[in-house]
C-alpha cells in the first residue's frame, strides 16, 4: 500500500512545507446545537434523536445559547476577534449520515476570526496565526459491517446512528503556517497538543481524541526551499492521536517530495490515515462553489452583546503554557525536570503536595517514581491513586522529621493506598517508626560485631569505610528501621 518515499532529510533540504491543520472540537454542552436532544457519546444507536437532528421537514431548529458561549471563549483564548453579527450557513452535500442533506455550518461570517497563539517547540517559538474559529454541528455516524475491515470497502451492508447529528462542534483553522522547516510535523503535534490542553482547562470538551471529540485535519503542501508559491496540498483526515498528527505529516512530506523530485505532481485531495504508518487517497478536493453555501435561513443571526462578550473574557483560565511557565519558575525545576511532570500529567498533584507544605523538588520526587509506577501498574491517573497530596506532603514531613526513612515512607505510602489511614496512622499501626534509641540500637551493633569479627578487626585497623558493611547488618536485623546516622556513631565508638 505504501507509496515511493523520499528520505526526509533529503526531502527537507530540497523542499520547505506548508502546513494547514483544521481542529474540530466536539463540545460538552448538555443537548445538541439546534435541539434539545442529548449531547452525549456512547448510547445505544438512534435514542437521542428528534425531527430536528433527524432533519424531518417542517422541524425547526434553535441555537444553543450554551454552544455559543463555548464557541465565544474559544475564540476569545485563541486572540480572536469575535463577531459582532455572523451566521449560519448551509453547506448543502448529499451523504446518508446526515438526513438534511445540508450540514448548518458558518461560512464566511465565522464567530471568531484573526487570531493567533505562539507554540514553543524545542526552545524555539513558533508563531500560528488562527484564521477562524467557527461553529457547526456533527453529522451521524456509519458504521460499516459484515467486512473484516470495518471500512466501507468490503462491507455488506452499512449501519447509521443519528445520535451524533447536531453534536455542536467548534472548528479551528489556521492559516498556512510556513517556517517550520524540518520541525513540521512537530509544531503540528504540539499545536494540537495545545489546542487539547487548551479545551480542558476552558471546560469547552472532553476532547477525547479517541472518541473522535478532537479530530484534526492535517493538510500539507511543499515548495521548492527559497520559493514564495505553495504548491498542491493534500488534506489528511480525522487523524486521531497527537502522534498520528506527527506520523502522517512525515509521511505526506516524504510522499510528495519523493513525487516531485521524480517529475511528478501532488493531486489535490484528501487523505486518510492508516495506523500501520502510511495514507492513502480519498476523494479528489471539491471546492467552496460545490456547496452552494447559502445564509441558513431557519436560524436568526447571532449578535453577541459587547458585555456579554466582555463578560467572557473575565472568565478565561490562565492559559495552560502560561502555567507551565509560572509552575517551572516558581518550582525551580529544570526543563527536563518540568517536561516529566508535565507528561506525567503531575502538575496538579504536584501544585496541591506543594501548597501542603512539601517542597517542590519532594513533591516531585514522589509523584514521578513510586507514585507514577504504582498508578502505571494500575493503569489509573495520578489523581485517581487513594492518596491525596496533602499525604503525600505528610510522608515527606515524615521523612524530613526523622520518622522514617524513604525506605520505611514507601510502606507507609503502601499503607495509605491500602486504606489503612493516614501515613502518620500507618506509622503507628505498622510498627515503622526508625529507631534511635540507643538500648535497642547498641545491643544490634554488638550483635553485628559479634557476627562479623573480621569486619570488626578492619574498622579497628581504622578502615572505616568497612563500617557500611556493619551497618547494613544491623539494618537488616531491624527491618530498615534503625536510624542510620546513630548505628554509625555507635560502631565507631565501640571499635574506635
Ligand atoms: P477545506 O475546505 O479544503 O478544508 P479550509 O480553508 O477549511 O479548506 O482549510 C484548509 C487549510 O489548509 C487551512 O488551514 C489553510 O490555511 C491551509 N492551506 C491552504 N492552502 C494550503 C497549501 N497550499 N498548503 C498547505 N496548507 C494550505
Ligand atoms: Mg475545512
Ligand atoms: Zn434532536
Amino acid at each position: 500500500m505504501s507509496a515511493d518515499l523520499l528520505d526526509f532529510d533529503a526531502a527537507l533540504a530540497a523542499y520547505d512545507p506548508v502546513l494547514g491543520l483544521e481542529v474540530h472540537v466536539e463540545l460538552n454542552t448538555a443537548s445538541k446545537m439546534f435541539c434539545g436532544c442529548a449531547n452525549a457519546f456512547g448510547g445505544e444507536p438512534n435514542t437521542q434523536t428528534c425531527p430536528v437532528c433527524l432533519g424531518l421537514p417542517g422541524s425547526l431548529p434553535v441555537v444553543n445559547g450554551k454552544a455559543i458561549e463555548s464557541a465565544i471563549r474559544i475564540g476569545l483564548a485563541l486572540n480572536c476577534s469575535i463577531a459582532s453579527w455572523c451566521r449560519f450557513a448551509r453547506k448543502n452535500y448529499f451523504y446518508p449520515d446526515m438526513t438534511k442533506d445540508f450540514q448548518t455550518s458558518q461560512y464566511d461570517e465565522p464567530i471568531a476570526h484573526d487570531g493567533w497563539i505562539d507554540l514553543e517547540v524545542d526552545g524555539e517559538t513558533y508563531r500560528i496565526e488562527i484564521e477562524r474559529a467557527h461553529m457547526e454541528e456533527d453529522a451521524g455516524k456509519l458504521v460499516h459491517a459484515g467486512g473484516s475491515s470495518g471500512r466501507i470497502g468490503d462491507a455488506e451492508y452499512s449501519l447509521v446512528d443519528y445520535n451524533r447529528a447536531g453534536t455542536p462542534l467548534v472548528e479551528i483553522v489556521t492559516r498556512p503556517i510556513t517556517g517550520t522547516g524540518a520541525k513540521a510535523p512537530q509544531v503540528a503535534k504540539a499545536y494540537v497538543s495545545f489546542l487539547r490542553d487548551l479545551m480542558l482547562s476552558l471546560g469547552v470538551s472532553d476532547v477525547r481524541m479517541e472518541q473522535g471529540s478532537l479530530r484534526c485535519d492535517a493538510n500539507v503542501s511543499l515548495m521548492p526551499k527559497g520559493a514564495t508559491q505553495f504548491g498542491l496540498r493534500t488534506e489528511t483526515k480525522n487523524v486521531n492521536s497527537l502522534r498520528s498528527v506527527e506520523r502522517a505529516l512525515t509521511y505526506e512530506i516524504q510522499r510528495q517530495a519523493a513525487l516531485l523530485s521524480s517529475g511528478g505532481r501532488v493531486h489535490q485531495e484528501t487523505r486518510h490515515w492508516h495506523e500501520e504508518g502510511y495514507t492513502t487517497p480519498g476523494r479528489s478536493k471539491e471546492q467552496a462553489e460545490d456547496y452552494r453555501y447559502f445564509p441558513e435561513p431557519d436560524l436568526v443571526p447571532v449578535a453577541p452583546r459587547r458585555e456579554w462578550v466582555e463578560q467572557l473574557r473575565g472568565t478565561l483560565p490562565e492559559l495552560p503554557n502560561v502555567r507551565r511557565e509560572r509552575l517551572q519558575a516558581a518550582w525551580g525545576y529544570t526543563d527536563l525536570e518540568m517536561q516529566d511532570a508535565v507528561n506525567a500529567g503531575a502538575l496538579d498533584v504536584i501544585e496541591a503536595t506543594v501548597a501542603a507544605g512539601a517542597t517542590p523538588q519532594s513533591a516531585r520526587k514522589w509523584w514521578l517514581t513510586e507514585l507514577a509506577r504504582r498508578a502505571n501498574e494500575a493503569g489509573v491517573d495520578l489523581a485517581a491513586l487513594a492518596i491525596t497530596p496533602a499525604q503525600v506532603a505528610e510522608v515527606q514531613a515524615l521523612v524530613d522529621a526523622g520518622t522514617v526513612n524513604d525506605k520505611l515512607a514507601r510502606q507507609v505510602i503502601d499503607g495509605v493506598l491500602a486504606g489503612e489511614g493516614s501515613p502518620a496512622d500507618v506509622v503507628v499501626a505498622r510498627g515503622l517508626a526508625v529507631v534511635s534509641d540507643d538500648g535497642a540500637l547498641s545491643a544490634a551493633v554488638d550483635a553485628a560485631i559479634a557476627a562479623n569479627p573480621d569486619v570488626a578487626a578492619r574498622i579497628r585497623d581504622g578502615k572505616l569505610q568497612a563500617a557500611g558493611a556493619l551497618i547494613g547488618a544491623v539494618m537488616k536485623d531491624m527491618r530498615g528501621q534503625a536510624d542510620a546516622g546513630r548505628v554509625r556513631e555507635l560502631i565507631l565508638q565501640k571499635l574506635g
